[in-house]
């Protein structure tokens, strides 16, 4: 049996915090599973969009649907985060989210309440942070290599009032839980972001770095 069975990396922070890219270069580099929890509510924003009722498309959902690259979209984005505020949806999607975390192998999930709803007795837990000014700039870049037309200002509202939904809402809002070590990424390279991380791991996990 593996002996990182259940060892959870649970990363949480705002829109374009770099915890994505983070998360995506821990896994590879301990071997574990990842899963960007952002895309269940993009999935279920997306189908909101098509005209589905949001609590139905929660409940039908399956892993196929978290594939698609209009899941990128600024627009469902914004679903997104208009669902994510609606407990009984976030209520759906806790067991999916909990079974992949308890995988053999360990497993690293990225979110908004991961470390405090979903993982609360994650092994580690780090809560990324950017100016939204540094975030929207990569934000914008990134839908730019990407072909979408968009201008600095709509990204940077759009980062804006997902955070200010995603901070404000009752259920579950966006904070660091009281155990999570903050990585600030507004002045950082990626790669000394990630080897910040894979550094606090390494302390924690049973087979070291
Ligand atoms: O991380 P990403 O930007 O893809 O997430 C899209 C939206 O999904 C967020 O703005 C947030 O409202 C919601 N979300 C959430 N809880 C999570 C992950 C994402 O509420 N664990």
């Amino acid at each position: 049996m593996s002996t990182t069975q259940g060892f959870t990396v649970a990363i949480d922070g705002p829109a374009a915090s770099g915890k994505g890219t983070i998360s995506r270069a821990v896994a590879a580099h301990f071997g574990f599973a990842h899963l960007d929890t952002g895309l269940l509510y993009r999935a279920v924003g997306a189908k909101v969009l098509l005209g589905e009722e949001a609590l139905a498309a929660a409940q039908a959902l399956v892993p196929g649907d978290l594939d698609s690259d209009a899941l990128r979209m600024p627009e469902v984005a914004q679903a997104a985060s208009q669902v994510a505020a609606m407990p009984d949806v976030r209520a759906a999607l806790v067991d999916f989210q909990r079974s992949f975390a308890a995988r053999a192998g360990g497993a690293v999930l990225d979110g908004r309440d991961i470390g405090t709803v979903i993982c609360p007795s994650a092994q580690v837990k780090l809560f990324v942070v950017a100016d939204a000014v540094v975030r929207a700039r990569r934000r914008f870049e990134e839908l730019r290599g990407r072909g979408v037309e968009t201008s600095f200002e709509a990204v940077l509202a759009d980062v804006e009032a997902r955070d200010a939904r995603d901070m404000g809402r009752a259920d579950a809002p966006l904070r660091a839980a009281k155990d999570a070590t903050e990585i600030d990424t507004s002045d950082m390279a990626i790669a000394d972001a990630v080897a910040a991380a894979v550094a606090l791991i390494a302390q924690k996990h049973p087979e070291g770095g």
